[in-house]
């Protein structure tokens, strides 16, 4: 009892000095500041930033890498979210037809793409769908049969018109919306990287709310990712990265339970509904972080069977199915 109550009061003191030193360390190093750590005796930076609607890490021995990643991460969360009422694809979204910036253009040819290497599968027009099964809001529903209907009517990238020689991009049907969340952080990750470089930057491990890109090598040769079985909590196993993006997809983040069921934030476009593959998660590793992006939520759709046809498609990436 004695040495319970002295355990205990140990506990509280420890608590107090971790609080502590946590609360002097925001306050010295502000939320957005660098924590500097050493490894192996080389200096390493590590800064964190809230954005496109989650929790960015970035780690190298060159100080100036967080706020070059942060700042080109902001400019393409600019351009691309659904979420800034200004960004170009808001207002494409309302207006249907709309010239962009050429980065804007590009990720949506690519998404095309994809869209009809994936037989339809990868489809940013089910905007629409996203909406109705309210996960654009977090006011999750089960929609009618009528209403998905008839927003099925407005999903289908074919209908996606490019203006090549002057960057416009056209909806063939009015009510067609776009959503980039399949692929916008595999393409921020790609400029930050892009931008890096041209900063002589050669080492960098970014990890944007789970999907990650390590540029170079880390302090003990390639940076180790952690990757997380998503039902279990648990690490499934460490790889070794070297100018390569790990994407993962999967049921587990984004999903609303419903008497027992769980409907999850990628929609089969072909249906309609929240894929139901059999599968937990799907991990992608490709030297483009926009390919792991979209292969991965890509794959997640398609279900075991399909992903064979994407890996002939593409033999140079790696999928791990969980
Ligand atoms: P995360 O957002 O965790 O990185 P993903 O990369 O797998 O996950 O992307 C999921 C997002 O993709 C959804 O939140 C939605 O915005 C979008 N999406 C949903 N269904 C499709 C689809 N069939 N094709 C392309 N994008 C989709
Ligand atoms: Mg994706």
């Amino acid at each position: 009892m004695a040495f319970s109550a002295r355990l205990r009061k140990y506990l509280i003191i420890f608590l107090i000095l971790g609080w502590s030193l946590t609360l002097i360390g925001y306050f010295v190093f502000g939320p957005n500041k660098y924590a500097c750590f050493k490894k192996k005796n080389i200096r390493l930076y590590r800064a964190n930033r809230l954005l496109m609607g989650t929790f960015w890490e970035v780690t190298s021995t060159h100080k100036e890498a967080g706020e070059i990643v942060f700042s080109e991460a902001k400019r393409i969360e600019n351009l691309l979210s659904k979420y800034i009422k200004e960004s170009e694809i808001s207002r494409l979204n309302r207006a249907g037809k709309l010239k962009v910036s050429p980065d804007t253009f590009y990720i949506i040819k690519k998404s095309k793409e994809f869209w009809q290497q994936s037989n339809g599968a990868f489809d940013i027009t089910a905007a629409v769908l996203v909406e109705l099964w309210g996960f654009s809001n977090q006011e999750y529903k089960i929609p009618d049969q009528a209403s998905i209907k008839k927003n099925l009517n407005l999903v289908g990238s074919d209908k996606i018109i490019l203006h090549e020689k002057d960057n416009v991009v056209e909806f063939k049907l009015s009510g067609m919306k776009i959503d980039l969340g399949g692929i916008a952080k595999g393409f921020a990750l790609d400029c930050c990287v892009r931008i890096l470089k041209e900063n002589n930057i050669n080492n960098c491990l970014i990890n944007a709310g789970g999907q990650v890109y390590a540029l170079g090598k880390g302090p003990k040769g390639n940076w180790k990712v952690a990757i997380q079985n998503p039902r279990k909590r648990q690490i499934s196993k460490i790889i070794e990265l070297e100018d390569k993006s790990v994407s993962t997809s999967g049921d587990y983040e984004q999903f609303f339970l419903k008497n027992g069921k769980r409907y999850c934030h990628i929609i089969n476009p072909k249906t309609g509904y929240p894929v139901d593959s059999g599968i937990f998660s799907v991990t992608v590793i490709d030297n483009s972080a926009l390919t792991a992006d979209a292969l991965s939520t890509t794959a997640f759709i398609l279900g075991k069977e399909e992903v064979e046809m994407l890996k002939r498609k593409f033999p140079e990436t790696e999928f791990f199915i969980n």
